[in-house]
């Protein structure tokens, strides 16, 4: 299935809550989750009855929307969720915030996950000092993210690091002023900052 390329905050009204796909938008009031929080289109404002399955549906399209990846992708995330010891929902959510792109966002060396992915398939990071441009790479504890020598003095960067918001999830240590981030603890369920109920994703494809 192609990426979506449409306006991405019709995702967030699609959902009924803020997916933070925007960057320095989504923490304003000119979001249009906080101004117009129903559905987009037409009948965007009239209740319908959701049954299990559209429940189920929602919550997987939600978690996709919100780590912009697609379904082939998220397939074999939870393949891989289901083979690990555990709770697989909680294996999931670990798996999609341990991505490459996930970590430079969370890390604050961008202002959303799709400029993130851009900038990591740009080449413009390393880890443990290789280059690496591909956004889905899972990290590992210990893993050290670097902006590379060579980007540091771009504009963009360096306006990044101005606006930093400093370390947001307890599971990562940023230093800005470096250029480097590292990671210091496996995400736990309680680090993922939008309310997921991965059960009915795993129900989903548990079918
Ligand atoms: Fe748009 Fe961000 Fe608000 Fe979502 S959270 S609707 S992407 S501004």
């Amino acid at each position: 299935m192609a990426r979506y390329t449409g306006p991405v905050c019709r995702l967030c009204r699609r959902e009924g809550q803020k997916l933070y796909l925007k960057g320095d938008k989504c923490y304003t009031d000119k979001c249009p989750v906080t101004r117009r929080n129903y559905a987009p289109g037409q009948h965007g404002q009239s209740r319908k009855k959701v049954t299990e399955y559209g429940l189920q549906l929602r919550e997987k399209q939600k978690v996709r929307r919100f780590y912009g990846i697609q379904e082939s992708q998220m397939r074999k995330y939870f393949d891989r969720a289901d083979k690990m010891p555990g709770i697989t929902g909680e294996n999931l959510l670990k798996l999609l915030e341990l991505r490459f792109d996930n970590v430079v966002y969370r890390l604050g060396f961008a202002s959303s996950r799709a400029e993130a992915r851009q900038l990591v398939r740009h080449g413009h990071f390393t880890i443990n000092g290789n280059k690496v441009d591909i956004p889905s790479t899972i990290l590992k504890v210990g893993d050290v993210i670097e902006v590379k020598d060579k980007s540091r003095s771009s504009s963009k960067f360096k306006e990044l690091i101005e606006k930093h918001r400093g370390n947001t999830v307890r599971w990562l240590e940023a230093s800005p002023e470096e250029y480097r981030g590292r990671i210091v603890a496996e995400p736990t369920r309680e680090d993922i900052d939008i309310p997921i109920e991965e059960h009915l994703i795993v129900e989903l494809y548990s079918k």
